[in-house]
């Protein structure tokens, strides 16, 4: 990356309403056959002239294209039977009723790889294409086959392989991860969740992002982060093992959480996405807001190496905040970009 401080999201944006009903997870699609096919790729074409027009660097589809970070992947698979449902408990925090894995998982075509081809065909910028990480799939799903957290994860890594390998040869420069499992399963994280995901990386060519987060800003994750006390220090746990993997950029929320930024520190040598952008919030971070947040980051990670970014996704927020937020987190990033230039 030429630019210093390049900037980029986490990974969705609001939907336009005539896609699906906005402010919404797992919205509905409002269309069906050819016409949802192009209307997603309009999506698609809109998501990225706003990031476009708000000086965004690394630029991304905004998940314009799947209707769930985690389920439209999954959705692709055989071996999962979405009539057959039970209900679990997510990531220790709430209830969902969840597809159920029923026999061996496999990749029967690429998920997202023609969407990517087409994102690559408008632009010439960087781009980031987001997947789920093999232990927050694994999470959001009953298994009846494997009967193992572990086995099931690391088959989800193979095929969350082929997929990755397929996105880079079609032009994708940053594949990034989903992982907010790893803030919730300390022990399996360190016993096979940074490894699968390693398995998940392995052989690419092409920078590779873990993000880890406290979720969108819905719900059930804002009163599950009231129970987290004043300081977060949930990263501690993962980080160590972290530093030590293949992985290039670690993604982390920043922006008004209670997480100490000095915990950076504890992967030193990587890149580090900033999460400067609340998603929990409509209020809109003044550009000085970014700044403030980027500069105390800069204490514990190398200019070079500080990746401006938002806490995590911001499908379900309005449109309009969402773009405000864009172009503050541009903006704050233009200060500091400054100030180091000078
Ligand atoms: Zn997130």
């Amino acid at each position: 990356m030429h630019t210093l401080l390049p900037t980029s999201t986490a990974g969705s944006l609001p939907k336009p309403s005539w896609l699906a009903q906005p402010e919404k997870l797992w919205s509905p699609w409002k269309l069906d056959g050819e016409e949802l096919r192009e209307a997603k790729q309009d999506a698609l074409r809109l998501s990225l002239q706003e990031q476009q027009h708000a000086g965004i660097d690394i630029v991304s589809d905004g998940e314009q294209t799947r209707q769930h970070f985690v389920t439209t992947f999954i959705e692709h698979l055989d071996g999962v039977d979405f009539e057959k449902r039970e209900t679990v408990r997510i990531r220790n925090r709430y209830d969902a009723s969840v597809p159920t894995v029923t026999g061996a998982v496999s990749r029967i075509k690429p998920v997202f790889v023609e969407d990517a081809k087409f994102l690559r065909e408008q632009t010439r910028q960087p781009i980031k294409w987001a997947l789920p990480g093999p232990m927050t799939m694994i999470d959001t799903l009953y298994d009846a086959h494997y009967k193992s957290r572990e086995k099931l994860a690391w088959e989800f890594a193979k095929i969350l392989n082929q997929e990755a390998k397929e996105l880079e040869a079609a032009g994708v420069d940053i594949i990034q991860f989903d992982e907010p499992a790893f803030n919730v399963f300390f022990d399996e994280v360190n016993d096979w969740g940074i490894a699968t995901l390693e398995r998940a990386i392995e052989g690419l060519r092409c920078e590779t992002a873990v993000h880890i987060c406290y979720g969108y800003g819905i719900k059930a994750n804002t009163d599950w982060k009231k129970t987290l006390g004043s300081e977060w220090r949930q990263y501690e746990e993962s980080f160590p093992k972290l530093q030590q993997s293949n992985i290039d950029i670690v993604s982390l929320e920043c922006q008004n959480s209670h997480v100490p930024m000095d915990l950076i520190e504890l992967i030193r040598g990587k890149k580090v996405m900033v999460g400067a952008i609340d998603v929990a919030s409509n209020t809109i971070e003044t550009p000085e807001d970014v700044a403030k947040t980027l500069r105390n980051a800069l204490r514990f990670v190398d200019a070079d190496k500080l990746y401006p970014s938002t806490n995590c996704g911001m499908a379900p927020l309005a449109r309009s905040v969402a773009r405000g937020k864009l172009h503050a987190l541009s903006a704050g990033a233009a200060i500091v970009r400054g100030e180091l230039s000078a």
